[in-house]
């Protein structure tokens, strides 16, 4: 019997993504909710298969005030049929279960859609960026970064979360590549990834969106350039949709291009912060660890201090 099944009550479906769904669940036991993503896994590739659940273990160390909590997960579902032709639809799919902790649905491209004051500006950004200095100290990468992947909970802090698999984007890029007419219907499947891509263009470091890597890993440096992007719709209105798209297409330009709007005198702080996360040259792009120290990020007020100090509130 299926462990899914034997230990939750599906509440609710909450979205479809590049690489599967997400519902919310109560678990039987502890009578709580739980975000759970399910995704189908391509059963022939024990290697890929393999290294997702190293990578759900390592994300399921991470424990962190602003950083959305994995618990476990698991893989369901027979194994491929033996004998039958490789066609698509004989093969059974397993499906990979990630049980990770339930945010009420209010992200931070929510927050910024009703529009955000500078205060609020930095406060929100500086708990993305303590959350990402903990998730990159623990050697991960987050690699999607964007607001719809940042959560906010009753108090209106942070939780960083969907993160993006490594396994899953690397080999969901390497196939993109190979095997452009893949005419699987699957649309959990990596090949998939240009679905997900869509919405992540924007927030995407150049170094990725290039695609030129060869063989060399990415680093955090990545979720620095999304960070960036993210600060600057922080601190920035836009009118329109498409006002937002060449806004930030001017941004992703090596010179960085700024609006002419955008007060660089009373906002010299923030366009500085976001002018070197957006650096093209990784190498001169900040890190996490580097941007808490530095100079241009204005102290915490004393109520983020005391909410710090207390733990979890
Ligand atoms: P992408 O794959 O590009 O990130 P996505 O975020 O829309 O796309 P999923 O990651 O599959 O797709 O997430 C599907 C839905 O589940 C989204 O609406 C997302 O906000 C929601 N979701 C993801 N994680 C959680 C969570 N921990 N708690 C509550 N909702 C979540
Ligand atoms: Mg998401
Ligand atoms: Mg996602």
């Amino acid at each position: 019997v299926s462990r899914y099944e034997a230990d939750f009550e599906e509440i609710e479906f909450l979205g479809k993504g590049g690489f599967g769904e997400v519902v919310k669940a109560r678990n039987k036991l502890d009578g709580r909710f739980y975000a759970i993503k399910k995704v189908k896994l391509d059963p022939m590739d024990i290697e890929e298969n393999r290294s997702i659940r190293r990578e759900i273990t390592t994300l399921s160390r991470l424990h962190h005030q602003y950083v959305v909590r994995y618990y476990t997960s698991w893989i369901e579902g027979a194994e491929s049929n033996r004998g039958s032709g490789s066609r698509s639809h004989d093969r059974q799919y397993r499906v990979l279960y990630i049980q990770m902790e339930y945010c009420e649905n209010k992200t931070l491209r929510d927050a910024i859609e009703e529009g955000v004051d500078d205060i609020e500006a930095w406060r929100l950004f500086r708990q993305i960026l303590e959350g990402l200095a903990y998730i990159h100290n623990e050697g991960m990468i987050h690699r999607d970064l964007k607001p719809s992947n940042i959560f906010l909970d009753a108090n209106g802090d942070v939780k960083i979360g969907d993160f993006g698999l490594a396994v899953l984007s690397q080999a969901g890029l390497d196939r993109a590549r190979w095997n452009d007419d893949d005419d699987d219907d699957d649309d959990c499947s990596v090949a998939n990834i240009h679905g997900a891509g869509v919405g992540t263009a924007l927030y995407v470091s150049p170094e990725v969106a290039s695609g030129q890597d060869t063989g060399m890993r990415y680093n955090h440096k990545v979720d620095m350039y999304s960070l960036g992007i993210i600060f600057f719709e922080l601190c920035y209105r836009f009118s329109t949709a498409m006002e937002r798209i060449t806004v930030i297409r001017k941004l992703r330009t090596p010179e960085v291009e700024f609006p002419a709007d955008f007060s660089l005198t009373t906002k010299a702080n923030q366009a500085d912060i976001i002018k070197r996360l957006l650096n093209h040259s990784t190498r001169d792009r900040p890190s996490s660890m580097q941007l808490l120290q530095d100079k241009a990020l204005p102290p915490k007020l004393a109520s983020q201090w005391m909410q710090c100090n207390s733990g979890i509130q």
